[in-house]
């Protein structure tokens, strides 16, 4: 996969995909411009270098057909804030007239085009749909992690119209390089941290790690099936009778192939699941009847602390506490402190998933680690072990 950095960008019509897909509110202004601020970086280097910026995006679920709500238009000043210069907004990718106006750009502009998927044929990867696209610029450039997922003419398929000349863009370019850094290139120990509500979302993670990991540490809602295979009660706690045979079976693979699974020792249990509630720290892995498991315990987090200080590459997905209230956000704390400290002493941590993400910030870490990834369903899908369209239409290009 070739960087932005190896383009040539002067003079070159440069056609970006971007994930621009923003937060709105009812008057449909934005609501966060994360995932423009993203792009700042690309967009930069187009501009600086003379080169002529043409953003693609989706925005919403429009379902191939027109439907103002989720026009483009809505979002231009708020990307022209972001980028710090004026953008042109270009109107539909088919419109008869769209040639023209990209014609009358002049090298360093910004422009932007209407919402891809007002067409069907681009959610369905529509090769014809992508070439006329694709004759709107000289070069492709992909920046749109989080739609690297899916098989769609502008994020895939429109690669191919544009032999040895397909990049990637800056953010594309560097989740790919934290995950493979992570996934492929990793320094031992290695440590994934896996918590959240349930197994049954994270199978298919849990799986692909056991080929990759040196150390397995569960938490959250998700412990208690694990802990109910190992023969604990479980209580009122998160409970997925249906996985317990999963769990039974990436137990039994960790033992096979010398894996360590830590999994909590003691549990902070709640009698409701609210911050009111009274609570009751147990000795062992046990929840009693009619409480509920909503942290971990504290020998819990010595244990988690010192597999995560020992380690010199980290994972982490999913919070191992209802960290939402304060009260059990402890554990959650203590881990993503852990994590914190660990990177200080020279290991890579990448952390991913909405939930960690904002606990991070909740504790004011969020600088504290190697790597955060925004990527959402299309950093899962990578952590499955899944070969993402996106990044697999720039490698082969
Ligand atoms: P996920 O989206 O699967 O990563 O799950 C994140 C959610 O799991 C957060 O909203 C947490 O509050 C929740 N969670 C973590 N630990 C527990 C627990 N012990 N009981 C119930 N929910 C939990």
């Amino acid at each position: 996969m070739k960087s932005i950095d190896q383009a040539s960008l002067s003079g070159k019509k440069v056609l970006v995909r971007v994930d621009y897909n923003v937060p709105q509110n009812e008057q449909l202004q934005v609501t966060s411009t994360t995932r423009i601020k993203r792009t700042v970086e690309t967009v930069n280097k187009i501009t600086n270098e003379g080169g002529i910026a043409i953003l693609m995006s989706h925005l919403g679920r429009p379902k191939g057909e027109v439907n103002d709500t989720f026009s483009l238009k809505h979002i231009v000043s708020a990307v022209s804030e972001t980028l710090g210069k004026p953008v042109v907004f270009l109107g539909d990718v088919l419109d008869s007239d769209i040639e023209e106006k990209i014609n009358r750009l002049h090298s360093g502009e910004v422009a932007l085009l209407e919402n891809l998927r007002f067409h069907k044929e681009e959610e369905k990867g529509d090769p014809e749909f992508a070439k006329a696209i694709a004759k709107l610029g000289d070069i492709y450039v992909n920046d749109a992690f989080g739609t690297a997922h899916r098989e769609h003419a502008s994020t895939a398929t429109i690669a191919k119209f544009f032999p040895g000349n397909a990049y990637a863009g800056y953010l594309l370019y560097s989740e790919v390089q934290s995950l493979k850094k992570v996934l492929e290139e990793k320094k031992s120990p290695f440590t994934a941290i896996i918590g959240g509500a349930k197994v049954s979302t994270k199978i298919n993670i849990l799986k692909n790690l056991m080929e990759k990991v040196d150390n397995l540490i569960v938490g959250g809602g998700m412990s208690y099936t694990f802990l109910s295979a190992l023969g604990f009660t479980h209580g009122d706690s998160l409970f997925e009778e249906d996985m317990v045979p999963v769990a039974q079976e990436i137990l039994e693979q960790a033992n096979i192939k010398g894996i360590n699974i830590y999994l909590p020792v003691d549990n902070l249990c709640a009698d409701k699941f609210a911050e009111d509630s009274n609570t009751l720290l147990t000795e062992d892995p046990n929840v009693p009847n009619n409480w509920l498991g909503m942290d971990i315990g504290v020998k819990t987090i010595e244990l988690f602390k010192k597999v995560i200080l020992d380690s010199k590459t980290i994972l982490w997905n999913g919070p191992v506490g209802v960290f939402e209230m304060d009260k059990f956000a402890v554990g959650t704390k203590a881990v993503a402190e852990a994590i914190a400290e660990s990177t200080k002493n020279g290991a890579y941590s990448l952390i991913g998933g909405g939930d960690s993400i904002a606990a991070l910030g909740k504790f004011g870490l969020s600088k504290e680690v190697s790597y955060i990834s925004t990527g959402g369903g299309a950093m899962l899908e990578y952590l499955e072990g899944i070969e993402l369209p996106g990044i697999k239409a720039l490698e082969e290009n």
